[in-house]
């Protein structure tokens, strides 16, 4: 049976050449960076070449790279050590209802210990209000974290308008670009953004390797104490083989990033226009155009649920997700679709399928040609369903 994986923005596979350069860090190249020997210089320079390589991806000075364990570190680092290292100043923080739970856990964490956190409401397609935003600032504020491109749906925000808001109110703004980063520009100095959380594994990179950017002269305390590894503050002996592989994936990815968003998005967009046109009663979530991910699909089909859909498309070899990988395996709907004001039951009929480089116009149209079958099947055994259809509305 044929696999068709469109599950990229869960995580992607590590492209070849990405292997190719990490492989000698395993066996070969394996001195400790700390330390005063060849084969340590060697490691080293292979850390400074990738700082270098992040560095020209998002605009900004090698100094102003600190390598992390992933999205997730990131994230939390970010917000936790701009909390603690300004706390003095205040303790309002400024954040959405749709970010990943790497940002939403941490503010509810520092809700728990004496923080004030807003969490804004977003519109119907997902983006915020930018008034809402200058209203929600107070001289107490110390933080915006608001994500550059979201998840489930794909909803990119108005990124460079929030930085020069935060900047004119001297506030620091934090951004989580974890799904950003090679599929759109980025560029950390045109965009206003003080702080900035991306992982390699969403970008053709290895799992458990991430980076924040953290613009020169900002104070933040640390989130791992220890040794004096990453300029004193990212302590841990370097993850050398992830490192190399997190530079080259993101070498790679804005190198063609041109080319790359202009085939995603045409595949995006056939495959949105033949789910919406072959099935009935089926709905986009998020909104349409240069402002979703490129590679973003999330469609709501009425009278079901999400993970009787996801069963039967796994059955015909199709990897797909009901809303955030996170969240699967609990009954709550997502709280993104239900933040953008879809009810319980709506918000519970969302598959979300996302695209990426290895994806082909055939895979495209199989699941256009699997999908409205499945959800004919699952609608025929729907207690909603059959209601709505006895009631003649149909
Ligand atoms: C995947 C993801 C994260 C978490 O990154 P990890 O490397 O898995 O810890 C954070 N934010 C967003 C938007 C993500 O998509």
């Amino acid at each position: 049976m044929r696999t068709v994986y469109m599950d990229y923005a869960a995580t992607t596979y590590v492209k070849p050449e990405v292997l190719e350069e990490m492989m000698p860090y395993f066996t070969q190249k394996f001195g400790n960076p700390s330390s005063f020997y060849g084969i340590s210089r060697e490691t080293k320079m292979a850390i400074d070449k990738a700082r270098g390589q992040v560095a020209k991806g998002l605009n900004c000075d090698v100094n102003e790279v600190y390598f992390t364990g992933g999205g997730s570190e990131a994230d939390n680092w970010a917000i936790k050590g701009i909390a603690s290292a300004h706390r003095k100043k205040g303790n309002h923080i400024i954040t959405t209802k749709i970010e990943h739970h790497a940002v939403l856990h941490t503010c509810e964490y520092l809700e728990k210990n004496g923080f004030d956190v807003t969490y804004l409401d977003v519109n119907e397609e997902g983006f915020i209000d930018l008034e809402e935003l200058k209203n929600a600032i107070t001289d107490k504020t110390i933080l915006v974290s608001i994500m550059f491109a979201n998840n489930e749906i794909g909803t990119i925000q108005p990124i460079k308008e929030i930085g020069q808001i935060c900047r004119e109110r001297k506030v620091f703004f934090h951004t989580d670009a974890v799904q950003a980063v090679g599929n759109v520009p980025v560029d950390v100095k045109e965009m206003n953004i003080d702080l900035l959380s991306l992982a390699g594994h969403k970008v053709y990179g290895p799992k458990g390797i991430g980076a924040l950017y953290i613009r020169k002269g900002i104070k933040i305390d640390n989130l791992i104490h220890g040794g004096g590894q990453e300029r004193a503050r990212r302590a841990g002996t370097e993850n050398i083989a992830s490192v190399v592989g997190l530079g080259k994936a993101i070498e790679l990815a804005t190198n063609d990033l041109e080319g790359h968003m202009e085939s995603l998005s045409a595949l995006r967009d056939r495959l949105i226009d033949g789910i919406l046109e072959k099935v009935p009663y089926s709905y986009l979530n998020g909104p349409r155009g240069d402002k979703r991910l490129p590679g973003n699909v999330n469609v709501r089909f009425e009278f079901i649920e999400g993970e009787s859909i996801l069963l039967s498309l796994d059955f015909e070899g199709v990897c797909a997700s009901s809303g955030s990988a996170c969240t699967s395996g609990s009954l709550d709907p997502s709280h993104v679709l239900l933040a953008i004001g879809l009810p319980h039951e709506k918000a519970h009929g969302s598959l979300r399928l996302t695209l990426g480089d290895g994806s082909t116009e055939e895979d495209v149209d199989y699941v256009i040609e699997v999908l409205p079958g499945i959800i004919e099947r699952i609608r025929n055994m729907s207690p909603l369903w059959s209601d709505f259809v006895k009631k003649g509305e149909k």
